[in-house]
């Protein structure tokens, strides 16, 4: 049986009651950080949000990048991937160079700002519930099916038939099959996905593919310096919107 597993969001189904938010705080002995949770922002203390866009709500989280780019321009190794298909992190070796937050596609990685070690926090797809034979605490407290978990082929099976049975309730596309080479987050919505809050036309190949290339601009002859000035400059393309986001973080 595959081990590579999923979860299917769909906003047609999300009625905002925000039991994903609590659970995900509650697995992870996170501290309540906004009295309303759909006025909460992604931090160190929220791995989770629902945002409201009028009737309708979208949830945005860590998406598990099937190749992802936190993992690739980790200097020292502390991102990684499970065998779940999670994306996880190792405070132990963070070095706190922060990069992973700027080459991140949908802007995901948060810091501890206020610790004297800070941490890069985000969603582990409640990877230790899924080896113990569980499900993610979002998905189990969901009332409504609108957060589903399963085996990565199953739940695209069940994105596809709600499309195909109910084609005049659902944009034509699965936000996350494709974005930034696939992942293992899967969402559903009636309305195009830029409208609720989602990074759009973003680029069907993995993201470290295009770090890989912009270090091939590099000449050879500058060797592993020349690498690292190469990812270097791909990053910088994020560096004042990272700087704005930092100093709204700092104020949370
Ligand atoms: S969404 Fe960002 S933080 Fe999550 S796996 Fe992909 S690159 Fe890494
Ligand atoms: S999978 Fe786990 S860590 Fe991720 S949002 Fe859901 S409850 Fe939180
Ligand atoms: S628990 Fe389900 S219905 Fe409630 S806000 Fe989260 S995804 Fe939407």
């Amino acid at each position: 049986m595959s081990k590579k597993k999923g979860l299917l969001f769909d906003v047609t189904l999300c009625i905002g009651c925000g039991s994903c938010y609590d659970a995900c705080k509650q697995k992870n002995k996170l501290p309540r950080t906004n009295s309303n949770f759909l006025s909460d922002h992604l931090s160190a203390n929220t791995f989770t949000v629902v945002e409201q866009y009028n009737d309708k709500y979208a949830r945005k989280m860590c998406m598990h990048c099937d190749e992802p780019s936190c993992v690739s321009v980790c200097p020292v190794g502390a991102f990684s991937k499970s065998e779940t298909g999670a994306v996880l992190y190792d405070g132990d070796k963070c070095i706190g160079c922060r990069y992973c937050m700027q080459a991140c596609p949908h802007k995901v990685p948060r810091y501890e700002w206020g610790r004297t070690q800070p941490r890069v926090k985000k969603c582990t797809m409640c990877d230790d519930r899924i080896k113990a034979g569980k499900i993610p605490a979002c998905a189990e407290a969901c009332p409504t099916e609108a957060t589903l978990f399963g085996d990565f082929d199953k739940i695209f099976e069940v994105a596809k038939k709600r499309i195909s049975e109910n084609k005049r309730n659902y944009y034509p596309h699965i936000y996350g099959l494709d974005e930034a080479g696939g992942s293992h987050v899967l969402i559903l919505s009636p309305v195009p996905f830029e409208q609720l809050g989602y990074t759009p036309k973003l680029p069907k190949e993995p993201m470290p593919m295009l770090t890989m290339r912009a270090m091939e601009k590099i000449p050879p002859v500058v060797g592993l310096g020349g690498v690292f000035l190469g990812g270097m400059y791909w990053l910088t393309k994020r560096k004042n919107q990272i700087a704005k986001e930092e100093k709204e973080l700092k104020e949370l």
